[in-house]
Order: C-alpha cells, then structure tokens, then sequence
C-alpha cells in the first residue's frame, strides 16, 4: 500500500467509515495474472496453483495450438472456474522484420498481412473462443505486442470488439512485464516497488515449469504466496473484470 492509501485507510478509521473502505477494493493494487499461447504448461502448473488460491486470471489462447484440440475440456473447464479465455489472434502473426523475430514464419509474418486479415483472423478466433467459453466479450492481447499490418495500424479497427486490449490501452497508473527465468523473489520485489502512482501491474508469462520463455513452477508458486499474504495491498482478477471495474470507476 502506498503512503497516500495508508493515511486515506487511517482518516477513513478515525471517522468511522473505515469498515466501508477496507471492505472495497479501491484501495488496492490490481494485478492481473496472464498466460499467452495456450500452453500445456499452464494447464498443468499454473491453473493448479492459481485455483488454490481461487486467483482468477487471463489466459490468452491462439486456438491452432495444439493443447486447443488435445485437452479442450480443460480450457472449458478453467472458464467454468472464472478464468477469463482471452483473444490473442488466429494464428499468432508477428512482424518478421523486427529484432530478434528469426522464429516468425513465412505465413505468420505481418509484413506480409494487410489490415483487413488480420482483423478477420482476431475476429475469428473470437468466434473460437466463444464456441468454448460461451461469452461474447473478453480482452485481447496482440501477438508480440505488434499494432501494425505491412505498416498499417490494425488496432483501432478492433477496439469495439473488445473492453479492453492489454499492452495498448495501459494508462500512466499501469506497468507491464513479461517476466522469463526469473526467481519468485525477483516476481515479488517487481510487484513491492512499483511506482507509487500505480494502479494496475501486469504480469505476462508463456511456460510455467516448461514450454518456451517459461518461469519455473516455484517462482511463480512464490509469486502467488506472496500475492494470497497480501490481499490488503493488492487483488488478482482476470483482465477483463479489472478492466470493467477500472471503466465503472
Ligand atoms: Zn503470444
């Protein structure tokens, strides 16, 4: 909590309305726990531990992954439990031309897109999602962060589709890490120093305990402890229920 929150909760005890304040969470620092690309590591470590905390996250899938026809009941499932299926593109294109982006294929290359696919192809799997999930609205993360088609902006096309979209509508009051092989105490002191002016830290994760740009089980397992013996400074929710509760604000 920050010092401002600190002497709010402290005037808000001395006149009486403390109980309707500490019962709120305005107070608090949202984070929202995301997981991209429809891991099988996420089914098997990171759902388990956020669901013994009954920690609601996003997990932002790309339905031609291979767990997407493997283990489908599973994803049904963690939306049954309040886990939020986010939108994060058809076939994951990303633009070739940036660095470090050897891995991008010939076909999932954005440079080569126009805007026109690539909005077709998130709208689609919008319709994926919803055949799983059954909901109509959700968030969507872009592939790699990129907002751009051979050049041309793709994002703003797409902003009614959607309440919110994560690495593009992030105000001054949010940060964002994709955190990779690190250990829980560096999840946990990222989370304890950020700015005093932040409302809203994400944290961005692919493999937990395998897969690719992957934290092992442990850190995040640390992470969550951390978050579940803090509940008075921060609350996790899925993106899409911070991000609807941040608009009603
Ligand atoms: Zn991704």
């Amino acid at each position: 909590m920050n010092s401002l929150s600190k002497a709010l909760l402290l005037l808000c005890c001395l006149t009486s309305a403390c109980s309707i304040y500490a019962a709120t969470d305005n107070s608090k620092i949202a984070v929202s726990l995301s997981y991209d690309d429809a891991l099988a590591s996420q089914l098997d470590n990171a759902l388990p531990a956020l669901n013994k905390y009954n920690f609601k996250a996003s997990f932002y899938l790309v339905p031609n992954s291979e767990t997407i026809t493997s283990r489908l009941s599973e994803w049904r499932k963690a939306a049954q439990q309040g886990h939020e299926l986010g939108n994060h593109s058809l076939f994951h294109p990303c633009s070739a031309s940036k660095p470090s982006r050897a891995w991008v294929s010939d076909e999932q290359n954005l440079d080569h897109y126009s805007t026109a696919r690539v909005i077709r192809e998130v709208l689609t799997a919008n319709v994926f999602l919803q055949a799983i999930d059954g909901k109509t609205q959700r968030t969507f993360t872009p592939p790699c962060f990129d907002t751009q088609a051979a050049g041309n902006d793709f994002i703003e096309p797409l902003r009614a589709h959607f309440v919110a979209i994560k690495g593009v509508d992030d105000s001054e009051h949010t940060v964002l890490w994709a955190p990779v092989n690190v250990t829980g105490q560096q999840l946990i002191d990222y989370v304890k120093n950020v700015p005093e002016n932040v409302r809203l830290i994400n944290l961005l994760f692919h493999g937990i305990g395998g897969d690719h740009l992957s934290v092992s089980v442990t850190a995040h397992a640390q992470l969550l402890a951390y978050l579940a013996a803090n509940k008075d400074q921060y609350y996790v929710d899925s993106y899409i229920n911070i991000m609807k509760k941040q608009e009603k604000e």
